[in-house]
């Protein structure tokens, strides 16, 4: 592969132009996200790239009064004004600063909300994807591993901004290096009036703005090259360099000695980032050796400028002050060549963990949105139809469901029975258009829940998923998912969820905290208890439909019994839907569907699936029986 041509891989150098911009790109973002932190670097490093050329150009007019007509009032100006403009200059420096640090506090923040927003509010089929989140993984390491990506930008630019003012002041003031004349008396020094002079100078600093770079890149380029290397030792060293930070791991180290097995990986990570490592390998041979190679050739357009200035104000061209100017400004702008050089060299660098950064950001919302708007109905008359519904979850070859027609009477109890991996939750996500069938089409009143509005379809729907979460806030934000709620209505969904003696027990009661993570008072809560917050919180949306996947999988037996004798009172006038694999805890149910391999292959109530002879029920049921039996 060509070593110019974009390419999808981070460890390939990208063109000039490609990087250019995905460079250009991520300003954007920055600046549309940050667009007061931008600014006030803008005037910053505006401001601090050309104010040193005033106390050069000062400095100079004070040594020529010294060298010449040394008058004491124009010399007591000069001073005076050198050291005013001074003290202003960085006065308004640190001014500037201070603006750029107000907002710069958040930046941390921002730059965390530019990837949590989209990982929110991307559609669930990706964020459930393993090649987002491996994405992601590498996104990270690339930021913790060496600042690499997005992070870089704004630093980038703003230092590349910087160079390029800096070299604008001082070409500024050193143009009349090469316009002054050089008095004729100057013998063989008169030739150094000669425009050419310019000219040759200005060659000399191209040749070294284009040997310097390379050198440097090269540099750089072992880096990106080997970013694969550094990223697999930094995942590495995350985990296995932090394993005694890890409290959950703490009991299974102790009793296994976990920690011996571990220091393998860990010298794994030395491998890489130990002084006998790839890296400070490089870094004693080819990375140092272009490093100072590329430093060495810019320093030699210094000299030659340095020869230059002293040779013309030997032949007398100009005095002792504009020396200082020119030798100043000299410095400064070859400093500025040096740094657009490393800058630009950074940048392009860079440009592979942008590519990766932006193709996450890229992932599109691909999920067909309606704009049906949902009919807010009092009776609550919304029936929900699966009709010949299959799907396959992406990237897999087998169905998880196949030909699903399924039918909600309003409110009825439906149960949905079956072994693990039969298809029960994949059902549930279906419906509540976590994922779109693959074929076939699930109705709303009739209509393909496709062609409503998201919001409003999951508005009809509280579930209270297997794996649900609850959060460190206090109790009645968990139940009510705001910050201002009904207080009483809360209480009374935790009474209906069975957790209402516990409630009258906290001392804080809504407002306790559940866990120790934000207060030292809150409180922890049993898998059961949990359980009946999340019911709780289901009650509180009040949607139509009610669904609880596996409720009783955390619950010990007295609990277990406790939900399935609420439960007629807990689903109230909604349709329900209850899934489990525990068949006893569905016998209560108007109707069951057994689910196997992803088809339903029996419905009805649980005596006449009980009856059926040789029914998948029927065997499920007597071999869970007969652990109870007795
Ligand atoms: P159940 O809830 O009945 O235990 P699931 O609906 O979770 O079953 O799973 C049905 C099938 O789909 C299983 O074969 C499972 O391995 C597969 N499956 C579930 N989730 C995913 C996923 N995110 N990606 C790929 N396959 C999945």
């Amino acid at each position: 592969m060509k070593k110019n041509k974009k390419t999808n891989s981070d460890n390939e150098l990208m063109s000039w132009r490609d990087a250019a911009k995905l460079n250009i790109r991520a300003l954007k973002l920055w600046w549309r996200r940050m667009p007061q932190l931008m600014t006030s670097y803008l005037v910053l490093f505006v401001w601090d790239a050309l104010t040193p050329y005033v106390g050069i150009y000062l400095s100079a007019l004070v040594i020529d009064e010294l060298a010449g007509a040394r008058d004491p009032h124009r010399l007591f100006f000069l001073v005076a004004l050198t050291l005013i403009s001074a003290a202003v200059i960085s006065l308004v420096s640190a001014i500037l600063r201070k603006w750029a640090n107000t907002y710069e506090a958040g930046l941390w923040y921002k730059f965390n909300n530019i990837f949590s927003e989209k990982l929110l509010s991307m559609d669930y089929v990706d964020r459930d994807k393993t090649e987002t989140a491996a994405l992601l993984s590498t996104i990270r390491q690339n930021i913790n591993g060496g600042g690499w990506g997005l992070i870089r930008v704004p630093s980038n630019i703003l230092s590349l901004v910087s160079s390029v003012l800096t070299l604008f002041g001082g070409v500024a003031l050193t143009v009349t290096l090469f316009t002054s004349k050089v008095p004729d008396g100057a013998g063989a020094l008169t030739s150094l009036g000669n425009p050419l002079f310019a000219l040759l100078i200005a060659a000399v600093m191209i040749a070294i703005t284009v040997i310097s770079p390379m050198l440097s890149n090269k540099a750089g380029s072992y880096w990106a090259k080997n970013a694969d290397v550094h990223r697999e030792g930094n995942r590495f060293f995350e985990f296995f360099g932090f394993l005694g930070f890890r409290p959950e791991y703490a009991m299974d180290v102790r009793m296994y000695r976990f920690d011996k097995v571990c220091e393998k990986y860990n010298t794994k990570k030395d491998g890489v980032f130990s002084s006998h490592g790839i890296f400070a390998h490089y870094a004693r041979g080819p990375i140092g050796l272009y490093r100072a190679a590329s430093s060495a050739v810019s320093v030699i357009f210094t000299g030659v400028v340095y020869a230059f200035v002293c040779l013309k104000a030997w032949a007398g061209a100009f005095g002792l002050g504009a020396v200082t100017q020119y030798v100043s400004s000299v410095t400064r702008l070859s400093g500025s060549v040096d740094g657009i050089i490393s800058t630009l060299g950074d940048m392009r660098n860079n440009a592979p963990f942008l590519e990766l950064t932006l193709r996450f950001l890229d992932i599109p919302n691909n999920m067909y949105q309606g704009s049906l708007t949902v009919e807010k109905r009092r009776d609550r008359k919304y029936e929900v139809e699966f009709r010949d519904v299959s799907f396959r979850y992406p990237g897999s070859e087998n169905y998880a469901l196949r030909h699903v027609n399924m039918k909600f009477e309003i409110g009825r109890r439906l149960a949905v029975v079956g072994e693990n991996g039969s298809g029960k939750t994949t059902f549930i996500k279906l419906l509540c258009r976590l994922y779109d069938p693959t074929e076939g089409e699930i109705l709303l009143n009739g209509i393909d829940i496709r062609k409503y509005r998201y919001d409003e379809y999951m508005a009809i729907f509280s579930v209270v998923f297997q794996d649900f979460r609850l959060f460190a806030l206090p109790l009645g934000e968990n139940v009510a998912a705001r910050a201002d709620y009904d207080e009483s209505l809360a209480r009374d969904c935790l009474e209906k969820a069975g957790f209402g003696e516990r409630l009258r027990e906290l001392p804080d009661g809504l407002g306790t905290y559940l866990y120790k993570d934000y207060d030292k008072d809150g409180v922890s809560v049993s898998g059961g208890e949990a359980q009946k917050i999340a019911i709780a919180r289901a009650l509180y949306k009040d949607a139509p439909f009610i669904i609880l996947d596996e409720p009783t999988a955390a619950l010990d037996p007295m609990a277990e019994a406790e939900i399935y004798s609420k439960f007629n009172d807990i689903a109230g006038d909604k349709t329900a839907i209850y899934i489990s694999h525990r068949l006893s805890s569905c016998k209560f149910c108007d109707e069951i569907a057994v689910f196997c391999e992803g088809a339903v292959i029996q419905q009805g109530s649980h005596e006449a699936l009980l009856s059926v002879e040789g029914g998948k029920y029927r065997e499920l049921w007597l071999a869970q029986a007969q652990y109870y039996a007795e």
